[in-house]
């Protein structure tokens, strides 16, 4: 490793670590990353993570009930079919604290750690264009240049707490779901208000209920769930998954989502009704994301959506007892699945117990958090717990909660202010040598994580690689290539029912002031997959890549 003197901006002059390659977080994507570039290219590779341990999400997001929605047998890598074959899964659906011993077996496996700085939050990067080199700073400090900067910090990871008045004031405790403690949140003999029915809220609500005194539920748009039916894996269950690996990895890479299952090739509109209910109880009764894949058309066509739909209004209403609650929870304003769609262990069922109450604040808003509770338009809830399952700032809030800055000190929240642009949601024209691995523009959130990582990973690999061979030094996505390819991010989604949810975070509107852009790709893995190694397989198309030598500036004082 060298080190060369930098200039802060304060006038201290201090030792930077000059790295070939840095890597901003130790979730999946940032393991992985680190894993390529150290050990298969050879490069000198630094991760930092905000984090004390690895695990990003899972590192953060530990709130009662908090489980994967993809399936554990495809809710890892598949990269290693050593690491496939030793490791087994407990569950349908894991935790929090198994993907945790996951994350650092890999970790450990592979002898990851030395490489990752933990508790080092990254404030800023900034390129020098002379020098053909980042300069990362963190917040305790440190510096570090770098050739390459590889944004691995998860599309879920800067919380949302709404700005609600009188928070401040409140005299018991709140919690976000994504910033939970590490140390148990007890909730007995405590009244405890939810706010949020997303992916989190339908986890945490039975889980919650379960001990507390009282739960107040305050919805704000009906959310569709489907049972998860998790369970322990069988040794049946478990003998497939080691026998069948290589198949369940094909399935994985030839399909729209990732997840290791196929979406039956059959239209629910051309399906006789009769049939049509029995597909999907049976698909109800297998449950988990399963059920989105019971016909191809759910997605695409409205009205095929809207029997889905209707499947799942009449189950609420025939699990929850009081008709008023039965309406509430029953009235989407959105096509099914065009939000991210929530599984969940006894949702619904939940509203029957005597200490839950659910509260529609679409019909009586929130008006203030008081010291005693929150406050409707219509009633104060006297609580002394308040959990924030309210989501995050997702896809660009934790690369724009970082000053990153390209060409001519252009920052990326300004190239973003219209929304974000990229080309293959990989690189930002006017910021060479950075890539965002899941970034907004790629499939991502649409996708099993694992598989989407795996891919952008490897692909940023095999990119640095075809650098080096050729002897380029740097590679920037072109303005056109970048306008094409939003282009067609929109046209994916317009494709589809997802753009008509109006609150979606996928749109960006679940944040004041955040403007409405559709985010992830749309057009599914697989074909994602094929424009990126078309585009690899065209010497990068696309992307301007130049033999601009690492120059002397390197060891120069920045400015
Ligand atoms: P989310 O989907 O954004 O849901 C946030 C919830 O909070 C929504 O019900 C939203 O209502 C509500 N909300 C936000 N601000 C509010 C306010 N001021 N007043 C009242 N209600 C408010 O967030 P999430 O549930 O954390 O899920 C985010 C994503 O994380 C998921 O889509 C999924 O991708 C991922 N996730 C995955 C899993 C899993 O693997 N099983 C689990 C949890 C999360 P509106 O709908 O009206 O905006």
């Amino acid at each position: 490793m060298v080190r060369s003197p930098i200039q802060t901006s304060e006038g201290k002059t201090h030792q930077a670590r000059e790295l070939d390659a840095l890597v901003i977080g130790a979730g999946f994507s940032g393991l992985y990353q680190l894993l390529c570039l150290r050990d298969r290219l050879g490069l000198s590779v630094q991760v930092l993570e905000a984090g004390a341990g690895v695990g990003g999400t899972w590192y953060w997001n530990r709130y009662p009930g908090a489980r994967c929605d993809s399936e554990s047998h495809s809710y890892c890598y598949s990269f290693s079919p050593e690491l496939t074959q030793e490791w087994e899964w407990s569950e349908r659906y894991p935790g929090p604290p198994e993907i945790l011993r996951y994350l650092n077996h890999v970790a450990d496996r592979f002898d990851l750690k030395r490489d990752i700085r933990f508790n080092t939050r990254v404030t800023a990067a900034h390129y020098d264009e002379t020098a053909n080199r980042w300069r990362v700073s963190t917040e305790a400090g440190e510096t570090f240049t770098t050739q390459f900067l590889i944004t691995a910090v998860g599309c879920l990871s800067s919380a949302n707490v709404p700005n609600i008045p009188g928070l401040d004031a409140f005299e018991g405790q709140w919690y976000h779901t994504g910033q939970w403690p590490h140390e148990d949140v007890d909730f007995r003999g405590k009244r405890v208000g939810l706010v949020g029915t997303g992916s989190t809220g339908i986890q945490a609500a039975p889980v919650i209920a379960e001990t507390a005194a009282h739960l107040v539920v305050f919805q704000r748009t009906a959310n569709y769930s489907v049972p998860a039916r998790n369970a322990p894996l069988t040794t049946e269950f478990k003998r497939y998954i080691k026998e069948n690996a290589e198949e369940i990895r094909q399935v994985m890479h030839s399909t729209v989502n990732g997840h290791p299952f196929r979406i039956v090739d059959r239209s629910a509109l051309e399906t006789p009704p009769k049939e049509r209910q029995a597909l999907y109880e049976a698909a109800w009764a297998t449950g988990g994301l399963r059920f989105r894949a019971t016909f191809r058309d759910l997605l695409t066509d409205n009205a095929a959506n809207e029997t889905a739909a209707d499947f799942i209004r009449a189950k609420i209403r025939e699990i929850v007892k009081d008709p008023e609650t039965a309406d509430i929870l029953s009235d989407f304003d959105h096509p099914y699945a065009a939000k991210r769609p929530p599984i969940d262990t006894d949702y619904f069922e939940t509203f029957n117990r005597d200490n839950v109450k659910l509260v529609d604040v679409r019909a009586t808003p929130i008006e203030e958090i008081t010291p005693r509770g929150i406050r409707t338009r219509d009633a104060e809830y006297p609580l002394d717990i308040i959990v924030f399952a309210t989501g995050f700032d997702g896809m660009t809030g934790s690369l724009l909660r970082m000053d990153i800055r390209g060409h001519d000190g252009l920052s990326l929240a300004r190239a973003w202010a219209a929304g974000p642009r990229n080309y293959l949601g990989l690189q930002v024209a006017g910021f060479p040598n950075m890539f965002t691995v899941t970034g907004p523009g790629s499939p991502s959130v649409l996708c099993n994580m694992p598989v989407a990582i795996e891919q952008h990973v490897e692909w940023i690999t095999d990119c640095i690689a075809y650098m080096r061979a050729n002897g380029l030094e740097r590679i920037e996505a072109t303005d056109e290539s970048m306008d094409e390819w939003v282009a067609q991010v929109n046209a994916a989604a317009e494709a589809t029912v997802l753009p008509q949810a109006k609150h979606s975070w996928y749109l960006g509107a679940n944040i004041p002031g955040k403007p409405r852009v559709f985010m992830p790709y749309a057009g599914g893995m697989a074909h994602y997959r094929k424009i990126c190694d078309d585009v690899a397989a065209r010497n990068y198309e696309g992307f301007t890549l130049s033999a601009a030598r690492v120059s002397d500036a390197a060891n120069k004082r920045f400015n």
